[in-house]
């Protein structure tokens, strides 16, 4: 049975009557990796943040079933304890706030208020899943800073993930800020965190093609004007390599 199941989903930017997702139709069976590609400006991450619960967009109809269970009315971190995960952006800084304790803060919040993380198993699983990235533990104790690079981010980001576990992940990679270093991290810690977990579900939203070189996706699908325009395998994604959205659109191809 599927994980996740979106059905006619259309939303619009909240306060303005401008509709974004026109009835975008997706569904994804547990331990499968979908990317979702399509031209600047068609909606993917819009789509992403619906799926969050990011308050800037309202949903004008459709349903969203994550396990069988309507979630478009739960709140963010209430999908969060469900199992779903953004990736977020982090676009501040937090002064004097390490790592280690941004992460053991999005854990709590997982958690819920009932239960309080106990330190010591805390730390335990900051270097287990440090371990499992092959990360430097010395990373967790830096600030978390406005200034990170690319690949900083992605490292951020990834361990976040790890410690959280979730059944689905939401990924959205903008192709800014995915050098080789950022891109080797994002692959690397998706791959280990599904050979450790291969139930974990995986939603890819990227325009570069080339990240699907590194996760490999089992399906593609392409988005225009707030719609899946067509699905397939892999190849859809070296098709669109080579020809663009030229099919679908006549928006400029990715990467231009
Ligand atoms: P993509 O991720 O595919 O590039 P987005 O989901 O970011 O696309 O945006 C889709 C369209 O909706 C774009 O035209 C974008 O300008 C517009 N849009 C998205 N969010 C907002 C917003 N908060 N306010 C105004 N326009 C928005
Ligand atoms: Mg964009
Ligand atoms: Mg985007």
């Amino acid at each position: 049975s599927p994980i996740l199941k979106i059905e006619n989903l259309k939303a619009k930017v909240a306060d303005e009557d401008l509709e974004i997702l026109k009835g975008v139709d997706l569904t994804l069976d547990s331990g499968e990796i979908h990317a979702i590609m399509g031209p600047n400006g068609s909606g993917k991450s819009t789509l992403a943040k619906v799926l969050a619960g990011h308050p800037g967009y309202e949903v004008t109809g459709g349903s969203v079933t994550f396990k069988g269970e309507e979630i478009l009315e739960l709140e963010p971190d209430e999908r969060s304890q469900a199992g779903i995960f953004l990736a977020f952006q982090y676009p501040v800084e937090i002064p004097g706030v390490s790592i280690a304790n941004f992460l053991r803060t999005a854990l709590q919040a997982q958690m819920g208020d009932d239960e309080e993380i106990d330190l010591f198993e805390f730390q335990d699983l900051l270097l287990d899943r440090m371990d499992l990235l092959d990360m430097d533990p010395a990373f967790a104790e830096r600030p978390v800073n406005d200034g990170f690079s690319g690949g900083e981010k992605k490292r951020n980001e990834i361990l976040q993930m790890a410690c959280l576990k979730p059944s689905l992940a939401l990924m959205d990679e903008t192709d800014s800020g995915l050098d080789i270093d950022a891109l080797r991290i994002v692959s690397n810690g998706v791959n280990k965190l599904r050979e450790e977990n291969p139930e974990m579900t995986v939603l890819l939203i990227t325009h570069y093609q080339r990240l699907l070189n590194y996760i490999k996706p089992d399906y593609v699908h392409v988005m225009v004007d707030g719609r899946i325009v067509e699905s397939g395998g892999p190849e859809v994604a070296l098709q669109l390599e080579d020809e663009g959205y030229k099919d679908w659109t006549e928006v400029a191809p990715a990467g231009t």
